[in-house]
């Protein structure tokens, strides 16, 4: 992509996301950039998470409760998300491909990608919803 600036704060969020496992929310990064660039803006950080998604840096992870996600790691991966806390725990990539050639054959046009996410409980709120 041409006409984008390097940034050293993009590269401060980039890192900060590649360096954490937590799949943090947008306010968790800038809680952290803040320690370092004491001026930068809540708005600063959600533009340059924007732009890192569609620079294929990071990933974006929409939630449907609660704020969005991101994730530094970009290999391949599964994900459990807790419907509770909306926690996001890393998994192995699960092999979709299987899933694809049965699944492929319902559909009324090729399908180019396939995500599998799990949810539940993790153990801290399941541990809450039984006491
Ligand atoms: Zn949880
Ligand atoms: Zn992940």
């Amino acid at each position: 992509m041409t006409g984008i600036k390097h940034s050293r704060q993009r590269d401060a969020i980039r890192d900060n996301l590649r360096s954490r496992s937590d799949h943090p929310t947008a306010e968790m990064v800038f809680t952290d950039i803040r320690i370092r660039y004491p001026r930068i803006s809540l708005g600063t950080v959600y533009r340059n998470l924007g732009l890192l998604t569609e620079l294929g840096e990071i990933r974006h992870l929409p939630s449907e409760m609660g704020a969005d996600r991101y994730d530094g790691r970009l290999e391949p991966h599964s994900h459990f998300i807790c419907r509770q806390c909306g926690g996001i725990q890393d998994l192995p990539p699960v092999k979709a491909e299987i899933l694809r050639d049965s699944i492929g054959e319902l559909v009324d046009g090729v399908i180019e990608e396939s995500r599998v996410v799990f949810s539940g409980l993790c153990s801290v709120c399941f541990r809450e919803g039984s006491e």
